[in-house]
């Protein structure tokens, strides 16, 4: 039983993190290195510190505050305590807690003890997954998440490894086995210019989610440029600085495509 873990945030009133009004609690820690990623504070596991001194206000001058650490030690109880305060928001709306990252599934100790106290007081659970752990820690936690959104991003191995720095093996094996398992997934493909939202790719990925054992709803993520400045904060190099984001009529484009062959697709979470 793991009763402490670290956590860089929690977002109140969340719209995009599942359904309803939600309070999504970020634990650290990622084995992925996405080029797209906008929670780049989220990697290292450790809490670290993040840099502002480069960072200008309206009127062009420095900021004041100089440096932040990313990343506190906090109990189950003190995390839980955050989330019960908008139990009546929940309630009002189908809302609950979501975990997010980073991989939430790096501290799956601490999660399972989150995930069973937030069951035990009748907290919807939401779980927002890269899958890129052992299967045998979904078969752990799989008890307690009553939604899982769940990222296929490439299809191609060699494209996964190049743009995530991992292969997608394990992913795609977690995912049949959890929709196998009769799990409620929405599969959320982040729509990367270039990079994922290539015909390519948008056909495998069809293919794929066409083998699972039910069809899943799936959610687009379109590219923002959004978080660039993190990069700079923590003086690392940011891919996809020149990158534009997709314009809506590519949008709808993909949606098109997924529709035209039979999924339930909604943009944005
Ligand atoms: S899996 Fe998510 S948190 Fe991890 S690197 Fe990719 S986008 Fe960032």
């Amino acid at each position: 039983m793991k009763e402490k873990g670290i956590v860089f945030d929690i977002k109140k009133y969340a719209l995009h993190d599942g359904p309803g009004i939600r309070t999504t609690v970020f634990l650290k820690g990622c084995l992925l290195k996405c080029w797209w990623c906008h929670n780049p504070e989220s990697h290292k596991l450790e809490p670290e510190v993040m840099n502002f001194s480069e960072d200008k206000n309206k009127n062009n001058s420095y900021l004041r505050r100089s440096s932040k650490v990313i990343g506190k030690s906090m109990t189950v109880n003190e995390v839980l305590k955050e989330v019960e305060k908008d139990v009546i928001f929940y309630d009002e709306s189908g809302g609950g807690v979501t975990f997010s990252g980073g991989e939430a599934l790096v501290q799956h100790e601490f999660l399972l003890e989150l995930l069973k106290e937030s069951k035990k007081r009748g907290i919807h659970t939401t779980l927002d997954t890269s899958g890129y752990v052992e299967q045998e820690i979904f078969e752990s936690i799989s008890n307690y998440v009553d939604l899982f959104l769940y990222d296929v991003k490439l299809i191609d191995e060699q494209d996964h490894i190049k743009y995530t720095s991992v292969s997608n093996a394990k992913i795609l094996r977690n995912l049949e086995m959890l929709s196998s398992n009769e799990n409620e997934i929405i599969v959320r493909i982040p729509l990367i210019p270039g990079i994922s939202d290539t015909e390519e790719n948008l056909i495998l990925v069809s293919q794929y989610l066409f083998t699972l054992n039910q069809k899943h709803e799936i959610h687009l993520l379109p590219f923002k440029k959004m978080g660039e400045v993190k990069y700079k904060r923590l003086n690392i190099e940011n891919k996809m600085e020149n990158v534009l984001q997709l314009s809506d009529e590519r949008i709808n484009q993909v949606k098109e495509f997924f529709e035209s062959n039979g999924f339930t697709v909604k943009v944005g979470g």
